[in-house]
This record gives structure tokens, C-alpha cells and sequence, in this order.
């Protein structure tokens, strides 16, 4: 056997299974595709002709699960690692048609949520209160670290273990959606829906129609159990993770695609590369979508698999434009992060509705004197992009031009001097986003929060049902975002290591 473990792909779930797993002593190789760690939480360093030099994160940009309880901080914990991080507070301000609301981290929360709707300001505040204790008991039950979905006898022993009598709260959650509790308390203002499907959709890739009511919880939670800043951009999380699997006698190749995870009735064999080279381990960890850990199978695909793919073929693209611009631009004490809705009448995504990270102006690592580097996302179909740049490479072109001057007119609702100080400018599309990340078709952020695949629901890291195979990152339980992942490694982690006991 060359390794006990096979990591395929240095995102933030593969490298925190590979740590931890190095850690204990566990022979482990990562292979991965890109020259960088991180992958959708990744940067890139950017060297204008000028001299000029920026540092864009390509994708995530505001990170949580730092404080206890958080899966960040239960890694750092065991590993021993000194994260490279800054609170933010507020988390971001979002930017309605007709208000500003500011997501404050603390008590200022309360406040400010009135502000949203006043015509129905009680009924909102039984909606908010709801939404809060939910998630309190949410946020408790994960700090567990609950084997979710179980997927043995032993499994379902162990979530046995982690339930308390204040989680019989989240029983009647399970078959409400959002927006089932909205109608319950009669909140059905245009702002305060318009709100929450905008904070929805960046957390949960849904709206409060289909939005599983326990994750939309948690996910409206965020800015109160605490954002951080990732100082020098986003790539150091990654680099943080490396250096501990390095230190622990791991391996990480980069510029290595894998192209078939290689099976033997049912067992898993090892993997192959794209340059040919056979590699064989007791386990296989793959850091990948579900929709590319079915595509990278030399065996059909398993029943659920297969059923959960044919549930979501597809999920949502970004659209990202990174710029260089003057700190001129940058209104005065403007927070680090912010959400603009620029229309109420159209749907969101497609640049009608955008996220915008700054760094703070401290971090000057990242961007020329003077100036900051800016990423900007929205939302976006990705089968147009393939389509176009499958038949019709001019129109790709232009609709990509086209693009970035709609993201560009919404972000000047917040930023209104901005095209007069764009410094550095480069729009990236689903087609980037495969071809630096390896995701199917560019698809990022994983699987929408809907109840019939949310939480209990979720695909599990043995979803392929093959020994030793084991799915890591935001295709499974709990879903997005870096601190979701990281909770999906650690769960593959104690899985690894409790059946080598
Ligand atoms: C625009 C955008 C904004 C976001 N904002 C936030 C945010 O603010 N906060 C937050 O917490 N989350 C955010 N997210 C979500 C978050 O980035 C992801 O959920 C998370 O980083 C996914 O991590 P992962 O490890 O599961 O997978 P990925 O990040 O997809 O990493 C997978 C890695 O595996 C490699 N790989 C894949 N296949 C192969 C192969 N066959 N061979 C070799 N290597 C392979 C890839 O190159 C990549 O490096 C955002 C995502 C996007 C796209």
C-alpha cells in the first residue's frame, strides 16, 4: 500500500481530514489540481506591468467557526494552530432598495432588525426571537459533533449520545420551511422577505419558499456567533492547514488532477491521475462535489448517489469580478462587507443581487498604496455560460463584458464613484471556477438547503458506498461554507479513526 490515506483535492474539508489525519500518524498524500490550496476559499496574487500587486480571494471572504463550538476552532484546538484571523463586526451591511441594515454582531442586532419592517415590527421580532433559539440549540447539537445522517447502527448510537431534552425545541422545525414560519407569524412585508431571501441565498443557496426553517436558522445566526477577517486574504485559512500536514510528515502534491477513483467489489483500491500515475491507499478522501465524485467512479455510481443527483442536477454558478480600486472610492468608515438588492421586482442573482468584500484598510498586504482589492460575486445560472461559450465564443465574450458592467452598475449603489477609480479589473464565470476549482460545470457552494435533502437528509461522507471511500467538503452534511466543511471533515476523521479501533 503507498498510503493509508489519499486526499483528492486541497480545499478546506480535504486539507482539514488530511491534518488531522497526519496528526495521528496516518500516512497521507493530497493531489491537487491547482498550484494553490483552498479552492473556492482560495486567493490569487495578481502582479500588474506597473508593479502593481493585489491579492483577490477568489470566492469566500467572510468566515465564521472560530469561537467554541465552531468546527474552525474544535480543529485548531487539536492541531494546535494559531489562525490568522481578525473579528468583524459588523458581519456586513445590506443594501435594500429603499434601506441600509447593518448586521451587527451583538445586542445592536435587535435594534436594527426593527428598522426593517415597522408596520409589522411585532410580528417580526416573534419570527427573529424563533429563529434565535433555534439556532442557540442548533448551534449546541453541532458543537457535538453529531454523526449526521448516521449511516450505521454505530452512528445512530453515537447521535443517540449527543441529543439533550432542549432539542425536542427542533422536532416541529424539521418539516417547516422559512417561509412556513413567516406566514405563521404573519410577516409577509416585501423589505423583510426581500431581506431574508437575499441573507438566504448567500448562506443556503435557497429562499425562504423551499429553505429547509432549521438551517435557514442557523444560517440567519451568522453574523451574530461571530465573522472574521482572514489577514493577508483567504489562501492563508488553507496555508494554515498545509503547514500543520506538512509538520506532521503529510504530503501535498499540486498540479496533480486526479481522473479516476479506482475500485475492487466494492473496496477501494487508490486512484489515478491525469498523468497516469496509480497511487493505492486504505482510504480515499475525496474533496469534490457529488455530482464529480459519481463522474470520477470507475463503477457505477451508488442508488443514493444517483437519486440525489437526479434531485439537484444542477446547483448554483458565480460570477465574480476582482478589482483593484482607489481607497478614494471608498466612502468613509464603509464596513468591510456588504450585500446590495439593487430591485425588488426582479429575481435575485444574475448582478440584481451582489456581495461585496473589501479588506480592512489595516491588511496592507494586499493591495498597492492607496488602493484595495475588492471581490464582488452574484448568483448565476451556469448552464447559459456553457452554452455560450460552447457555441458561440463572441457571445460568451460579450455577455461577460455585459456582465460585469450590470455587477458594476449595482455595486455603484454602495460604492457610486467606483468606474472612476477601477484600478484592475478581471471577471471570472463558471468556466473559471471549473477550471481553477475542478468543480462540475463551475457549480460553487454546494447543494441547495431544501427539506427534502437538509440536515437528517443530508448526504453522508459514505454516500458512493464503496469501503475506505469516504466525501468530504459542501456536496454533504452540514453544507457551505468553510466552517460546514471543515465539521464534514472532522466527522469523516472520528469515522476513520474509530473504525481502525
Ligand atoms: C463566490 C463564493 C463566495 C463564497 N463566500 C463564502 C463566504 O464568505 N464564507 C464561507 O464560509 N464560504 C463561502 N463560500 C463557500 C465556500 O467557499 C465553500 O463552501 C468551501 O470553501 C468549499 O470547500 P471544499 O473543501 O468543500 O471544496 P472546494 O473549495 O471546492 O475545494 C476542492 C479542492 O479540490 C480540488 N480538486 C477537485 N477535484 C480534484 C481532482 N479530481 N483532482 C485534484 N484536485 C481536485 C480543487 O482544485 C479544489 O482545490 C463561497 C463560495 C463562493 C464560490
Amino acid at each position: 500500500m503507498d498510503y493509508d490515506l489519499i486526499v483528492i483535492g486541497a480545499g478546506i474539508a480535504g486539507l482539514s481530514a488530511a491534518a488531522l489525519l497526519a496528526n495521528d500518524g496516518y500516512r497521507v498524500l493530497v493531489l491537487e489540481a491547482h498550484i494553490e490550496p483552498g479552492g473556492c476559499a482560495s486567493s490569487y496574487q495578481r502582479k500588474r506591468p506597473n508593479g502593481d500587486q493585489y491579492i483577490f480571494d477568489v470566492g469566500a471572504t467572510v468566515f465564521a467557526g472560530f469561537r467554541l463550538g465552531g468546527a474552525h476552532h474544535w480543529l485548531g484546538q487539536k492541531l494546535g494552530l494559531s489562525w490568522p484571523i481578525q473579528p468583524l463586526n459588523p458581519a456586513m451591511e445590506v443594501w435594500l432598495p429603499d434601506l441600509r441594515v447593518t448586521r451587527w454582531g451583538d445586542e445592536r442586532w435587535r435594534e436594527e432588525r426593527q428598522r426593517l419592517c415597522p408596520s409589522q415590527a411585532w410580528e417580526a421580532e416573534q419570527f427573529w426571537r424563533e429563529q434565535e433559539q433555534l439556532a442557540e440549540v442548533a448551534w449546541r447539537f453541532a458543537g457535538r459533533m453529531p454523526p449526521i445522517p448516521p449511516e450505521s447502527l454505530a452512528d445512530l448510537g453515537r447521535l443517540a449520545s449527543t441529543i439533550r431534552p432542549e432539542m425536542l425545541h427542533l422536532l416541529p422545525a424539521l418539516p417547516r420551511t422559512v417561509k412556513h414560519v413567516l406566514d405563521q407569524y404573519k410577516v409577509d412585508d416585501r423589505r423583510m422577505r426581500a431581506f431574508i431571501d437575499g441573507q438566504l441565498l448567500i448562506s443556503a443557496q435557497s429562499t425562504n419558499a423551499e429553505c429547509a426553517w432549521l438551517y435557514g436558522a442557523v444560517a440567519l445566526d451568522l453574523a451574530r456567533i461571530g465573522t472574521y477577517y482572514v489577514e493577508g486574504g483567504a489562501w492563508n485559512l488553507a496555508k494554515t492547514l498545509e503547514q500543520s500536514l506538512l509538520k506532521a510528515g503529510g504530503e501535498i502534491r499540486y498540479r496533480q488532477k486526479v481522473s479516476q477513483i479506482q475500485t475492487d467489489r466494492g473496496q477501494i483500491v487508490g486512484v489515478q491521475t491525469e498523468q497516469g500515475e496509480r497511487l493505492r491507499a486504505r482510504h480515499v478522501i475525496a474533496n469534490t462535489t457529488m455530482w464529480d465524485l459519481a463522474d470520477l467512479l470507475d463503477q457505477a455510481p451508488s442508488w443514493l448517489l444517483r437519486h440525489r443527483i437526479e434531485a439537484v442536477p444542477q446547483g448554483w454558478g458565480a460570477t465574480t469580478l476582482y478589482l483593484g480600486i482607489d481607497e478614494a472610492a471608498i466612502p468613509q468608515g464603509l464596513a468591510e462587507h456588504h450585500q446590495i438588492i439593487a430591485d425588488y421586482a426582479q429575481a435575485l442573482g444574475e448582478a440584481n443581487s451582489v456581495f461585496i468584500s473589501l479588506h480592512p484598510a489595516a491588511d496592507r498586504s494586499r493591495a498597492p498604496q492607496g488602493q484595495r482589492a475588492m471581490t464582488v460575486s452574484t448568483h448565476t445560472n451556469v448552464s447559459r455560460w456553457w452554452h455560450w461559450r460552447q457555441t458561440d465564443p463572441a457571445r460568451y465574450r460579450a455577455e461577460k463584458a455585459a456582465m460585469a458592467e450590470r455587477m458594476l452598475d449595482t455595486v455603484e449603489l454602495a460604492l457610486p464613484t467606483i468606474r472612476q477609480h477601477l484600478r484592475y479589473q478581471q471577471i471570472g464565470t463558471p468556466v473559471s471556477f471549473a477550471r481553477y476549482t475542478q468543480r462540475k460545470r463551475g457549480m460553487v457552494g454546494g447543494l441547495p438547503q431544501w427539506r427534502s435533502i437538509s440536515g437528517l437528509l443530508s448526504l453522508g461522507p459514505q454516500a458512493a458506498k464503496i469501503n475506505g471511500l469516504w466525501l468530504v467538503g459542501d456536496s454533504t452534511f452540514p453544507g457551505q461554507s468553510t466552517a460546514a466543511v471543515t465539521q464534514s471533515a472532522i466527522q469523516v476523521y472520528q469515522k476513520i479513526r474509530r473504525a481502525a479501533r
